[in-house]
Order: structure tokens, then C-alpha cells, then sequence
């Protein structure tokens, strides 16, 4: 479902380089659960931006469903963004001036879909990461963990065919983490969605099929 070839990512600012991604090439199979590990500063965000379409690669090649998406213009990447993947932020990137319901259901409006129709989704969503009382609230209102649980929601609520999360338990703790992890485990099994996970805590490799280990900007290894 998603292939890569010879990746790279060269971030420049004024003199100054930064090679991000030193060129990785890797498969990722429909409904797999993968997680993407590594140290800090090693390109997994940097590389999750590339296959969400967030950012465009200095070279090499992403194909989505044999579609090469590296090859297409702004406005029919973003189009593809919208339509098929879910990106939890590694930052949340939620907007402070709408309440949480809002938020969710921006990507289901994004599609053109019935209002109403969008903020029962966004509810139904809220409701399985634990958010269902506070669907009112404002961003700021909200800690750390609940607006990752926020962003977590958002990602999924149009069910894309493929779900990237960087570090989306990041500042939850063990119980929230493990509904989260579950609540990937059950998207990916009961409907298919392939998950993109970046994480470094070990104990989640249980919940993976399989990791893509990066280092350097260089996969280190690939292991079951
Ligand atoms: P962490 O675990 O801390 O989130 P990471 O593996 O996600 O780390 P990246 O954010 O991908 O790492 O960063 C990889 C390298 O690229 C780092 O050296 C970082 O400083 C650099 N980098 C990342 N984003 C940018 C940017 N927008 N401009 C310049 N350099 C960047
Ligand atoms: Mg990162």
C-alpha cells in the first residue's frame, strides 16, 4: 500500500544543512499496524511528514496505492491528503478557536459531508478516546493528554485508509495510552485502516506487527 524508494529530506536554512532522511526505502502492506522507532533527532517525524504529505521529499519516491504521490502537484496532494489519510501531530496542531467537537469534525467537513452528520462522528469519536465530556470545551481549556486525545480523534473520525501518529501517546499515561493503542488495534483489525505509529516506548512494540527501526536518518533494521 505505501512504498518508498531512496528517501531523502535535506532541511536548508541559509548555509546550513540538515540531512534529515539519508535516503530510506521500505514497504508498508495494507492493514498492517507498524510502528516507526528510533532516538530523538533520528527523522521519524521528518519521515511520517513526508508519507502524510505534509512536506515533499528533496528525492526519492512515496507511492500510495500505486499512486506516486511525490509526483503530484499541491492541490492534488492535498486532495489525497484529505480523502484518504488521518495524521495524529506530534504538536496536536489543533485550532484554539473552535471547542473540541469542532475540531474533530473539521476533516469531516473538509469532505463536504452533512453537518449534523459530521459532529455525531466527531461525538461517536470523542466519546471512544475518552472525550465525551468535553465535547464543549475550548483547546485551552483542556491538559496536555486530553488534547492529544483530541488530536487522536480527529485523525480517525473520516476512517482513512491510512492513519499516521507521531508519538500520539506521548503525554498520556499507561491506561490512556493502552485505550489509544487498543483503539488502533480495533480500527486496524475491524476496518482495515493501516496505522502508522512513531513511538519510543518499548512496552507498545506488542501492539505493533511489525517496526521500522531509524537511526541517522537511516533505517537501522527491520524486524518482526
Ligand atoms: P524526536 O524523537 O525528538 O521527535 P525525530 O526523530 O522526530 O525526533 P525529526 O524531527 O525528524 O526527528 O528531526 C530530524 C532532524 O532534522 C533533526 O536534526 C532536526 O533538528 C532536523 N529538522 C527537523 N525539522 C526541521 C526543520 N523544519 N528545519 C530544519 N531542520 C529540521
Ligand atoms: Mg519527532
Amino acid at each position: 500500500m505505501i512504498r518508498v524508494t531512496d528517501l531523502k529530506k535535506i532541511y536548508r536554512m541559509g548555509l546550513v544543512e540538515v540531512a534529515a532522511l539519508k535516503g530510506v526505502s521500505f514497504n508498508i502492506e495494507k492493514g498492517e499496524f507498524v510502528g516507526i522507532m528510533g532516538p530523538s533527532g533520528s527523522g521519524k517525524s521528518t519521515l511520517l511528514h513526508q508519507l502524510g504529505l505534509l512536506d515533499t521529499p528533496s528525492s526519492g519516491r512515496i507511492f500510495i496505492d500505486d499512486i506516486e504521490v511525490t509526483r503530484l502537484d499541491d492541490e492534488a496532494r492535498t486532495r489525497f491528503r484529505l480523502m484518504h489519510l488521518g495524521y495524529v501531530f506530534q504538536d496536536y496542531a489543533l485550532v484554539s478557536e473552535l471547542n473540541v467537537k469542532e475540531n474533530v469534525a473539521i476533516p469531516a467537513i473538509t469532505q463536504g459531508r452533512i453537518l449534523s452528520e459530521c459532529y455525531v462522528a466527531a461525538t461517536e469519536m470523542l466519546e471512544k478516546v475518552g472525550l465525551g465530556n468535553r465535547l464543549d470545551h475550548l483547546v485551552y481549556e483542556l491538559s496536555g493528554g486530553e488534547q492529544q486525545r483530541v488530536s487522536i480523534a480527529r485523525a480517525l473520525v473520516n476512517k482513512p485508509a491510512i492513519v499516521f501518529a507521531d508519538e500520539p501517546c506521548a503525554n498520556l499515561d499507561t491506561e490512556n495510552s493502552r485505550t489509544i493503542l487498543e483503539l488502533f488495534r480495533s480500527v486496524n483489525r475491524d476496518l482495515g485502516q493501516t496505522i502508522v505509529m512513531v513511538s519510543h516506548e518499548l512496552w507498545h512494540q506488542e501492539y505493533f506487527d511489525r517496526i521500522i527501526f531509524i537511526q541517522d536518518g537511516l533505517l537501522e533494521k527491520e524486524r518482526i
